[in-house]
This record gives C-alpha cells, structure tokens and sequence, in this order.
C-alpha cells in the first residue's frame, strides 16, 4: 500500500504521524511511505532518517493527499487537508468529531474512510490510541505542577521531595485512569507524600495493588476532597465520565481554603476541566492565579514534549496501521472488532454510533 505522512499544520503542532523506525517496518512490509520534508524537523527527525528508512520525500502536501492510499497523522484534518482528501482514501488520525460539525461535514464531502485513534479499543475496554497521549499528560502534570510550585511562579515554594529534615510536598490526584495513575507514579518517584481519590472501588483496589503503602488511597466524595485539598501543595485533576463535561470537584469557594500558592493542574481540561476556576491556557501562557492559587490547564500537553509523544504515539498506532496496510481497510476492519470502532466515517456516512447521536445524523 502507497502510505502518506504530511507535516501537521495545525498551530505549534510539531508531532508527526510516524517516526523514521515506523516508516521503516511499514517499508520492511512490502509497502511505499511517502513523507512530507520537514514533517519531523521540529522535533529532530531529519528527513534523512525518513530516507534512511526507506520512505520517500515529497515537498508537497498535495502530492501526498493525491497519491496516497492511507494517509497517516496526528492531529484532525484541517479544512484545507479535508478538501484534499479523495473518496475510498483512508485517513488514521485523531478527529474527536463530537463537538466539531464542520470537520464531520467535510470529512462526508470526501467520501473518504476516516478511522479514528480516540474510539479503537482494546480487549480489556480501554482506549489504547488516547492511552500514550493520557501516559505522557499524567507525567508532565507533575513536572508541570512542580514546577508552578516554585516562588518565581506564583507557587508556596516548596520542593517536591522535601530534603533529609524537610517534609515533602504534598500531592493529591483526583481521578485514578491512565492520567491519575502515572502522575502519582511520577510523584511518588520524585518522594512526594500521595493521595490519590476516584469513586471507583475496584480502580482504588488496582492502585493500592500497585503501589502498597506508599500512596494513600481515598474514596472520592466531598468530605474527602474538601479534607484532602486542604493541605495539599499540589492538586491534580485527572477525571474522566466518558462522553460527558467534567464533573466540577472544586468550586470557588473553596480555593480561600487552600494553602495560599497550592498549585492546581487541571488535565482534564479538554472536557472543561473538573475545577470551577479552570480556563484553558497554552504552552506559551500555561498558568494564572486566582485568589492566591496558581492554575495550570493546558489543553494539549503532549505537544509540549512532541518528540516523546510522537514516538508513544507510533509504538500504539504502528500495529494497527500495519494491519490496515496489509489487508487493506474492508478486510482490516472485517477482522478486527476494535479497529472497527474507530471507523468514524466511510464514504459519506457517519458510522460511529455517539459522533451520529451527538451531531444528528442518522446511523
Ligand atoms: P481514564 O478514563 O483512564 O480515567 C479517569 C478516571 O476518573 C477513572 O478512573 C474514573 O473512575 C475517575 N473518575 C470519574 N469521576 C470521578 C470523580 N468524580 N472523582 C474521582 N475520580 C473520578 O481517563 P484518563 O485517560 O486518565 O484521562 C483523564 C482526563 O485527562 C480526560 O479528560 C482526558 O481527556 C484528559 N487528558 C488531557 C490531556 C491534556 O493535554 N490536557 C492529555 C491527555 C488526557
């Protein structure tokens, strides 16, 4: 299969959807990569290593979109890149349709199969494509948070680990996934005292588990939010309700009862984040402070360290996109139950049942 791998052009994306290693096994399978120059610059994949592989440099994205059979990227096409795309075309991204009918309606205009990474599942009813972006979220909330901890931040000026005859800081993580679950990883790592809370029995049963004695573990409630937060430096929002807004666990009010200088991380922010004081912010302006606490919601935190997120990216999608290009999507899809729930779109039809629902079109 003819494969094509344009460079992303959303803003201050640098992340690309295959690495030089990915291109290599896709060539080493029979088949033809086409990557665009530059796509891996930003993020030291020279386009010699794309060569050195075995793809093939085209300066163009035009030439990529009218050549390809599968299209390979990151982010959801931009409306310039959805006008490109051809009818049967196969396109292997992130799309998050839901809240976007202008993309939904382009990509239906295309006629081409769109196969969404945030909706594959796997045997155990996880999200393995979201999974990577959520690892690489949960570390950096505690470099992140660490970091607005300091005094030149806005933070209480307090050191994760302590010192020998220094308390350490301490971290609460509200919500136990993918997100909760490598933030108190790091923390732990980093010798901060953890609590962390979710209001699933069986998750709190898997962390403690994991981790023993050295982490806390709390049903998540009021009660034990409003105790928890109290006198915690660093708080952590690391909540999900599938297919819903994130539930407000902190409100206003009770900012006046932190420490002054507590740092809040909201990760959760992409689905409007679970503090009420939470707004999204950016790499170049991630934090703010309201009533002497700093926040930290960055919306898209992986771009921040685009090299480690693209290459966890193509460890998780690689399998998926070498089945597609070995069988072809019909076959591909006809074999795999969980690749099929990533199919979003297919030739002018909405085929993902909650996308349908959430935007009004017939499934
Ligand atoms: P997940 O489904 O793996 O985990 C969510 C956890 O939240 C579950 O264990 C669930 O039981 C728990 N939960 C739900 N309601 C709760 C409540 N009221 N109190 C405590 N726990 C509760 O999800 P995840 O992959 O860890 O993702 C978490 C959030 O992070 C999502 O909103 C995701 O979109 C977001 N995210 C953001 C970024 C970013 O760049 N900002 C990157 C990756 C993921």
């Amino acid at each position: 299969m003819l494969i094509g791998v344009p460079k992303e052009i959303k803003n201050h994306e640098y992340r690309v959807g295959l690495t030089p290693s990915g291109a290599r096994e896709l060539v080493a399978h029979g088949h033809k990569v086409l990557v665009q120059s530059q796509a891996g610059l930003g993020i030291g994949f020279a386009d010699e290593q794309y060569l050195q592989a075995g793809a093939t440099i085209v300066s163009r994205p035009e030439e990529i979109f009218a050549r390809a059979e599968m299209i390979i990227k990151v982010k959801e096409p931009q409306p310039a890149e959805c006008r490109m795309l051809r009818p049967g075309q196969l396109l292997f991204t992130y799309l998050h349709l839901a809240p976007d009918p202008e993309q939904t309606q382009l990509l239906l205009e295309s006629g081409a199969v769109a196969i969404a990474y945030e909706t594959v599942t796997d045997e155990r009813g996880g999200l393995p494509l979201l999974a990577p972006m959520s690892e690489v979220a949960g570390r950096m909330a505690v470099q992140a948070g660490a970091h607005a901890l300091e005094k030149a931040q806005g933070g209480r000026g307090v050191l994760l680990g302590g010192v020998p005859g220094v308390a350490p800081a301490r971290v609460v993580v509200l919500g136990g996934g993918v997100v909760g679950l490598n933030a108190a990883r790091m923390a732990l790592g980093l010798g901060a005292d953890v609590t962390l809370l979710d209001k699933s029995l069986a998750r709190l049963k898997e962390i403690d588990m994991l981790f023993g004695s050295g982490i806390k573990t709390l049903m998540s409630n009021s009660s034990n939010i409003e105790e928890a937060v109290r006198d915690a430096d660093l708080i952590i929002g690391a909540v999900l309700v599938p297919g819903a807004a994130a539930p407000k666990l902190l409100n206003r009010a009770m900012l006046k009862q932190l420490r002054a200088g507590a740092v809040l991380v909201d990760v959760a922010i992409d689905q409007g984040g679970c503090f009420e004081t939470s707004r999204p912010t950016t790499h170049q302006h991630p934090t703010y402070i309201v009533d002497g606490i700093v926040h930290y919601c960055v919306a898209n935190m992986p771009g921040g360290v685009a090299r480690t997120a693209t290459m966890a990216l193509t460890n998780a999608t690689l399998p998926y996109a070498l089945e597609l290009a070995d069988k072809g999507w019909p076959q591909a899809l006809q074999d795999n139950a969980h690749l099929r729930h990533g199919l979003n779109i297919c030739c002018g039809k909405v085929t993902h049942a909650a996308v349908a629902r959430d935007l009004g079109y017939d499934y």
